[in-house]
């Protein structure tokens, strides 16, 4: 399939209804990762179009927060059916623009949607509170109400459910959004308005602006109209934005970069947590924000497992993600290749023994091979900082004390992995991890119904579940008084 020739392609941005073009005329060319080649264009808007999408959204509010819950579910639950409808054709624009296995582009549109079907669900649970008041004559009501415009700014390493997984908690309570995709993969998330002007969301409602990042996000982290940034992407760019966010005290949700610690004690069962690697270590090609980025083991069953996941990496097959028998993608880009071939370099020169892999793949372009490090040192490069690439750094541990100190020695706390079968251990584990998430026996805790999110400078807030609401409302109190007279 051609990208151009999808009815869901669209070369034109969203705004207030209307697909346009940047001011200026110019634009931004997006590349297949797996061949490099151009698959199309998209505008490459400023500051005008963002004010105008901006005050779109903000047009359009008063409509939106006015209709009924009900009424804003149905619309999310068409726009929910009308994705899983199409899931086939976006998963192959996705694999196009994107590079991850066809199958795990499925998976995406499925998880995305997910979020559209289960906010759709929680729009009608948002409920207020009474609370009694110490005097005779009043009554303490709390009213949950839509924060107001919503700016999401988004990855490309999941470009359907890092969008899904904002807009549709805030558009089920009433908040327009404005959207601004990673300019690597712009296609997908056009491809979601136009899925959404056909569920029937009013204009001005979502708007989708690609274009030149700094000059988009200062607009969006500044403008007064926007009450609300939700942004997921590196820790770096987070930090800036939060800063920008000061200047009109707005609210703020920071889903940032992770440094997943994966733990393997001498209880636990090998078979699985060699498949719970594998699966949280090279899912889309390593480029994750939950995945593994150091692997302890405990001495006695080092071996086993090492041996073991070796084994399983040597059956991965690399390549263009639309053959269905590739299991691991290209890197996004010739940036990120570069990074994960400097990890692997440093952490050899640091005394890393490479177990597989550890080169360019011989594709050539955006490929490396998966690959595993074993007796990797503190000092190497791959311990503290993300390598967001196929590499897992294996380290050997000794005690439980010892390991929970070498996994929370770091300045990031997204996600986090053990196995064990000792239940004493289990709880222990859990609670002296200091992460958002904690993985027990699994290496993959994604869902619509759990709370995404990070502590330390992993974020601020949670995505997904009953939470997923609260980042995008505000509490009234009302005393009513009176009541006696
Ligand atoms: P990134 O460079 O921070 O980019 C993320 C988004 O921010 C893109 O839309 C990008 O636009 C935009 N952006 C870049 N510079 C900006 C600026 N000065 N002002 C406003 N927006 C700006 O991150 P990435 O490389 O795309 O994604 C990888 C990172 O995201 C990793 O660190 C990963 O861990 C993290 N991540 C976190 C989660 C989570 O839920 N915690 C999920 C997925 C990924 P352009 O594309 O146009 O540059």
């Amino acid at each position: 399939m051609k990208i151009t020739e999808s009815k869901f392609y669209r070369d034109r941005c969203y705004i207030n209804g209307e697909w346009i073009t940047a001011d200026s005329g110019e634009t931004i060319s997006v590349n297949n990762p797996a061949t490099l080649e151009e698959i199309g264009t998209v505008p490459k808007c400023e500051t005008a179009e963002t004010k105008r999408a901006i005050e779109a959204a903000n047009e359009a509010w008063p409509e939106w927060r006015a209709k009924s819950a009900r009424q804003r579910s149905d619309i999310l639950r068409k726009w929910f059916d009308l994705m899983i409808q199409n899931k086939e054709e976006l998963a192959q624009m996705m694999t196009i623009e994107q590079g991850k296995p066809i199958n795990e582009s499925r998976g995406e549109i499925g998880y995305g949607a997910s979020f559209v079907e289960w906010f759709s669900e929680e729009a009608k649970r948002v409920y207020g509170d009474t609370i009694p008041d110490p005097m005779t004559d009043r009554r303490i009501v709390v009213l949950k109400q839509p924060v107001g415009v919503v700016a999401s700014i988004t990855p490309w390493n999941f470009p359907n459910a890092m969008i899904t997984r904002k807009c549709a908690p805030a558009l089920a309570v009433g908040c327009p959004v404005v959207i601004k995709p990673a300019s690597q993969t712009p296609f997908s998330a056009l491809a979601l308005a136009v899925l959404a002007e056909e569920a029937g969301f009013p204009k001005g409602t979502l708007n989708v602006i690609t274009g030149k990042a700094s000059a988009i996000g200062d607009e969006l982290a500044s403008n007064p109209i926007v009450r609300k940034l939700s942004f997921t992407g590196s820790t770096e760019i987070g930090k800036i934005l939060l800063q920008k966010c000061s200047g009109t005290v707005k609210k703020v949700s920071m889903e940032l970069g992770g440094h997943a610690p994966f733990i393997v004690f001498d209880d636990a069962n090998i078979d699985d947590a060699v498949a719970g690697a594998m699966q949280s270590k090279f899912r889309n090609t390593g480029q994750t924000c939950v995945c593994a980025n150091r692997i302890y083991v405990q001495e006695k069953v080092h071996e086993e497992f090492c041996k073991k996941f070796v084994d399983a990496v040597s059956k991965m097959k690399v390549g263009d993600g639309l053959n269905e028998e590739n299991s691991s993608g290209p890197m996004i880009d010739e940036h990120s290749l570069s990074k994960v071939e400097e990890h692997v370099e440093d952490a050899v020169a640091y005394g890393a023994k490479v177990a597989i892999g550890g080169a360019r793949h011989s594709l050539g372009l955006n490929f490396y091979q998966p690959t595993i490090l074993t007796d990797v040192t503190p000092q190497a490069k791959i311990t503290t900082e993300e390598t967001f690439g196929p590499v897992a750094p294996i380290y050997k541990f000794k005690d439980e004390k010892q390991v929970i100190d070498l996994a929370n020695n770091s300045p990031y706390g997204l996600a986090s992995y053990f196995y064990s079968r000792d239940i004493g251990r289990i709880w222990r584990v859990a609670e002296a991890l200091e992460y958002g998430m904690v993985g027990v026996n699994t290496g993959l805790t994604s869902k619509a119904e759990a709370p995404f999110g990070g502590v330390k400078e992993s974020g601020l807030g949670r995505e997904g579940s009953k939470y997923g609401i609260d980042d995008f409302i505000e509490i009234k109190y009302v005393n009513m008084c009176g009541l006696d007279k």
